[in-house]
C-alpha cells in the first residue's frame, strides 16, 4: 500500500485522502511506494504487452483499470535526421499514437481509475487542450460526466473536437491556463470534483511509464531524454519513475533528464540558465505551441530537481524553429506531431549545434501529440491544394510533365 507524501515538506498522508496539496505547506504530493516490499520481477513485466499497465505493481489502482490500451507507443530511430546532425542514437516515442493522441492517456487511465477507486462522481481540469480531450474520452469510457475549462481562442481545434465529441462540459474562459487552472481548483475543492491537472499526483503515476517503456524498447537506459515543457508534470513524472526502477535495481543508471520550452514562454530555462532555486513565473506566455503555453509550471519545483540530478539541461527554442521541426519530422520521418512536440527535438536540434551533446548519446526525445491535434498550425506551413478541372492534360500540366 502507497501514501501520498509531500515533495516539500516530507509531511505524509493516507492514500484515501483526497488531497491535492500539503496541508501544512501547500507544496505538490507524489505517491510514495513501500519499494523494498515490491517484489515483481523484470520477467513478469517483459511476459505482459508495452502499455502503461505492464507496470501495475508501481501504479496506485486496485481496481479494473479504465483504460483504452494506453501506452505501448512506438520508439522510432530517426535515422536521417540523426545523420543530419550526427547523432547515431537520436530515437523519438510517438506519444500521438495513444487512444486520444498525446501522452495525457497515459496520465488518464490512471487519474480516472483513482476517481472511481475514490468514489468520485465528477472529474474536472484546466486545459491548453490535451488533457481536456484525454479527460473527455476517459471520462466517456468510466461513464461519469467531465468539466473542462480552455483558455478561450489558444485551444488547437482537433482538441476542443475531441473534448466535445467526447461529452465533456466545455467552458471557454477569457483568460490564459494559469488562471483557469486557479478556477477549476476552486470549483474541485468547493463542489466535490476530482481535479486531474498535473498537479494531482496520481496522474503523473501514469505518465512516468514513458520512461519505463522507452528503457524496454531500447534495451539499455538512454543517455538522455528530451521532453517539451509546459507544467513540467511529464519531466517530473518521468524521472520519479526512473528513481523507482533504481531503487529496485532495475537499472544503476539515470539519462541526463532534458527540458524544451518555446522561448515565449520558458520559465524553466531560465531557473536552470540563471541557477535560481524557484522557477520566476511569466505573466504572459505566447507560443504558437499551445500545450507549452505556460508561464506558471505548477510541477516546476519536481522538474528543477530531475535536470539539476541528472545533470541534464534546458533549452529553449523559437516557434521558427519548432515548426522547421515539426516539417523535418513529418517529410523526413513520417512522423506527424503537433507543434509543442517537435520542440523536443528542435531542442535537441539546437543542443548539438551549440556543442553541448556528446554525439555518441543515446538520446529518446518523447514527442507528445499527434499531427492532427493541430491542423490549422499545419495549413498555415503548406502551400494549399493545386485544384485543377477534371482532365488529364491539366493534371500533367500540375505536375509539369
Ligand atoms: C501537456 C503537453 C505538454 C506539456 O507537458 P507538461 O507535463 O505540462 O510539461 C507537451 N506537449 C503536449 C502535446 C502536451 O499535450
Ligand atoms: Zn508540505
Amino acid at each position: 500500500m502507497y501514501h501520498l507524501v509531500c515533495v516539500h515538506c516530507g509531511a505524509t498522508y493516507s492514500a484515501d485522502e483526497i488531497l491535492y496539496n500539503c496541508k501544512k505547506c501547500g507544496h505538490l504530493l507524489a505517491v510514495k511506494y513501500p519499494l523494498d516490499t515490491i517484489t515483481v520481477k523484470r520477467s513478469t513485466w517483459d511476459a505482459r504487452p508495452l502499455s502503461v499497465w505492464r507496470y501495475k505493481e508501481l501504479l496506485p489502482v486496485h481496481i479494473e483499470p479504465v483504460s483504452l490500451q494506453e501506452g505501448g507507443t512506438p520508439l522510432y530511430h530517426l535515422k536521417r535526421l540523426g545523420e543530419e546532425m550526427g547523432l547515431k542514437h537520436l530515437y523519438a516515442k510517438h506519444e500521438g499514437m495513444n487512444p486520444s493522441g498525446s501522452f495525457k492517456d497515459r496520465g488518464m487511465t490512471v487519474g480516472v481509475s483513482m476517481a472511481i477507486q475514490l468514489k468520485k462522481k465528477s472529474v474536472a481540469c484546466a486545459s491548453t487542450g490535451n488533457t481536456s480531450a484525454s479527460l473527455a474520452v476517459y471520462a466517456a469510457k468510466a461513464g461519469i460526466p467531465a468539466v473542462v475549462l480552455l483558455p478561450a481562442g489558444h485551444v488547437a481545434v482537433g482538441k476542443i473536437a475531441q473534448a466535445l465529441m467526447h461529452g465533456a462540459k466545455v467552458i471557454s474562459i477569457r483568460g490564459n491556463f494559469d488562471r483557469a487552472l486557479e478556477m477549476v481548483h476552486d470549483l474541485c475543492l468547493t463542489h466535490g470534483l476530482y481535479l486531474l491537472n498535473s498537479i494531482n499526483p496520481y496522474r503523473l503515476e501514469g505518465q512516468k511509464t514513458i520512461g519505463f517503456e522507452a528503457i524496454d524498447q531500447l534495451g539499455c537506459v538512454p543517455d538522455r531524454i528530451v521532453l517539451p515543457v509546459g507544467n513540467a508534470g511529464n519531466i517530473s513524472a518521468v524521472y520519479k519513475g526512473l528513481l523507482e526502477l533504481e531503487a529496485l535495481d532495475f537499472i544503476n543508471s539515470l539519462p541526463k533528464m532534458t527540458g524544451i520550452q518555446a522561448t515565449g514562454a520558458s520559465p524553466v530555462v531560465r531557473a536552470i540558465k540563471e541557477n535560481l532555486p524557484v522557477v520566476q513565473t511569466e505573466e504572459n506566455p505566447e507560443t504558437l505551441a499551445s500545450a507549452i503555453r505556460i508561464g506558471a509550471p505548477v510541477n516546476a519545483e519536481k522538474a528543477l530537481v530531475a535536470i539539476r540530478k541528472t545533470g541534464g539541461t534546458a533549452e529553449s527554442v523559437t516557434d521558427d524553429e519548432i515548426l522547421a521541426m515539426q516539417r523535418d519530422l513529418a517529410r523526413k520521418e513520417g512522423i506527424g506531431v503537433e507543434p509543442a512536440s517537435a520542440a523536443s527535438v528542435a531542442g535537441i536540434r539546437k543542443l548539438v549545434e551549440m556543442g553541448a551533446i556528446d554525439r555518441d548519446e543515446k538520446i529518446v526525445c518523447v514527442v507528445t501529440g499527434h499531427l492532427l491535434k493541430d491542423p490549422e498550425t499545419v495549413i498555415k506551413q503548406c502551400e494549399p491544394p493545386i485544384e485543377i478541372d477534371a482532365d488529364l492534360p491539366s493534371l500533367l500540366s500540375a505536375l509539369h510533365l
